[in-house]
């Protein structure tokens, strides 16, 4: 149950029907829930593991207005040890889609079908907030560039000797001050 990674929801889920909407007039809205607990094709190419928050849509005399925040996971690659690893963020949204369809302002439009279709504008937004970071933790250490093995693997119990406690005690000055008082007195 749910475990296959082959499985994936098809992008229609992404198409919410708003022909209700335009129907009510300039100043109506909804509060839509997205929650996507499954590997999801938002886009083409693009795929994400999970998808949710709230999103508001509001009738405009231009069209629907969506807003709100989704929260992602997605599955990449890590730019430095090429581990798989799942990408958290916020995505915020505030699209008109336009109705009816006006290429001159808008990018979106509501369609012939009274739809809207969240999967190029998630797309996009997602692309953005992926274009300056692609490591799997801050401090990931990446690849040896010698055997090319992944350096977050590597234990870390090698220990640097100069830290060795009775070798730093014998070069400490005032150790040896005190030894020799001690030997004038005895
Ligand atoms: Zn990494």
């Amino acid at each position: 149950m749910g475990t296959d990674s082959s499985g994936y929801l098809n992008k229609r889920l992404l198409k919410l029907q708003v022909g209700f909407l335009l129907s009510e007039g300039p100043g109506n809205s909804r509060a839509i829930p997205i929650h996507i607990p499954q590997r999801l094709n938002v886009d083409q190419d693009l795929y994400l593991e999970s998808l949710s928050g709230n999103l508001t849509l509001t009738r405009t005399k231009e069209g629907i207005l969506v807003q709100g925040t989704l929260r992602v996971h997605h599955l990449r690659e890590c730019d430095r040890c090429l581990e798989n690893y799942v990408h958290e963020f916020t995505v915020p949204l505030a699209e008109l889609f336009a109705a009816p369809p006006d290429p001159n302002k808008c990018v979106f439009s509501v369609d012939s079908n009274g739809e809207i279709d969240l999967g190029h504008l998630l797309r996009e937004e997602v692309i953005i907030e992926e274009s300056y970071r692609a490591v799997c933790r801050d401090n990931c250490r990446g690849l040896s560039a010698e055997s090319g093995v992944n350096l977050n693997c590597e234990s870390d119990t090698a220990i640097d000797d100069s830290q060795d406690l009775g070798s730093y005690a014998a070069y400490d000055p005032r150790l040896s001050i005190l030894k020799r008082l001690l030997d004038e007195k005895g």
